[in-house]
């Protein structure tokens, strides 16, 4: 078995995945047919997939944005969002997820008539009839955007739906210029309304950023949150020599950090993967979780982020069993629910792979070469 193949086979826990970033590219060409979008750059699903990829690249924030414009540009009938959703639920299920959390701004599906209420009961339409057929659970986050001023109606609408499948409320979008707190309003209603807040914080913006988020906005979890790093301190070798107040407080509070590396290459938070703080707080014990952000952008899957996880930062088997349960410990949903996925999902799910992995070794002769170090 390949490294691959094993970190496919085990559950794993998805927390940060947008669903307008992660469509298949056959669905966007086919979706723009019937509506008769025209502004796709090519028919060709493969070239297309290479399109957004290089879009995503670092230095191409315009074609990144751009991308982003096709996708919502076929998210606006409820027929195309209940696909998106349900299709979304399949690639999970290929991708060996038990449990995802994606997110959307349902405001960007309007522009054809649909109401928010529309746009959010068809995504969770396609959401319950892809759990039914490939018995992976999720959780929908409503995103407010950090540049417009209707944040705290989004935030009403995710708790509108908080019955439906709608588990918590988010704010996405360009960071500098638009301080969290701006959003107050939105974020003291959820509080009040006992739900539940993830905010991007430190991705493209310091850590006043992340401060604010948590101790302004009541945040949760943080999405992102790489900017962290300048709130520890470094001795010359790289080793961490201290915390300031706010990373002392992430740490001790375990406040869950929604981790998504290859999407911080691809955006330029990070210079190189190497440089990805993920090392450094794993290793400090920071409850870090593992995410895609957005699959056609950055061309990735929960697999390949593991994948390169244990490429970059050695981490074996059982870390990525670690931060699976440290997801589901943060995620959005009921404890009783979490723990239900913990003992009879997660950990049943590590222990198969590690028993078939054992008796490889028994019978191999070879096991160096069968079995690849995690
Ligand atoms: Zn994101």
């Amino acid at each position: 078995m390949t490294t691959n193949e094993i970190i496919q086979s085990v559950p794993k826990v998805l927390l940060h995945d947008h669903l307008d970033g992660g469509l298949r590219t056959s669905t966007i060409i086919e979706l723009a047919q019937e509506m008769k979008y025209t502004k796709l750059p090519t028919k060709d699903p493969g070239e297309l997939a290479v399109w957004f990829h290089r879009g995503a690249n670092k230095g191409n924030l315009i074609e990144y944005l751009q991308g982003f414009e096709h996708t919502i540009a076929v998210m606006q009938t409820k027929e195309a969002l209940e696909r998106v959703a349900y299709e979304m639920m399949e690639d999970m299920k290929n991708d060996g997820v038990c449990y995802v959390e994606t997110r959307f701004a349902p405001m960007f599906s309007t522009q054809k008539g649909l109401y928010n209420e529309d746009v959010v009961q068809a995504v969770l339409t396609g959401l319950e009839r892809g759990k039914k057929d490939f018995g992976v659970g999720y959780g929908l986050i409503i995103c407010g955007m950090r540049n417009m001023k209707n944040t705290l109606e989004m935030a009403e609408l995710a708790v509108n739906f908080r019955n439906e499948g709608v588990v918590g409320f988010d704010l996405a979008g360009e960071e500098g210029g638009y301080p969290p707190k701006k959003h107050i309003e939105a974020f003291q209603f959820i509080q009040r309304a006992n739900f539940n807040i993830t905010i991007h914080a430190g991705e493209a913006f310091g850590k006043e950023s992340i401060w604010q988020a948590i101790q302004w906005c009541g945040a949760h979890r943080i999405g992102h949150a790489t900017h962290l790093l300048e709130d520890i301190t470094l001795d010359k070798n790289g080793k961490v020599a201290g915390f300031g107040d706010l990373a002392q407080y992430v740490l001790d509070k375990r406040i869950p950090l929604e981790i998504c590396l290859l999407s911080n290459v691809h955006t330029g938070a990070v210079d190189k993967i190497e440089n990805h703080p993920f090392g450094i707080f794993f290793n400090e014990k920071f409850r870090v979780t593992i995410n895609t952000d957005d699959r056609l952008m950055s061309d990735t899957t929960m697999t390949k982020e593991f994948a390169t996880a244990i490429e970059v930062f050695n981490i074996s088997l059982e870390d990525v069993e670690k931060i699976t349960i440290n997801s589901m410990k943060s995620a959005f949903i009921p404890h009783k629910e979490r723990l239900d996925y913990i003992y009879n999902v997660i950990k049943p799910g590590y222990q198969k792979i590690k028993d078939q992995l054992l008796s490889l070794k028994t019978y191999s002769n070879n096991y160096e070469e069968t079995v690849p170090k995690l």
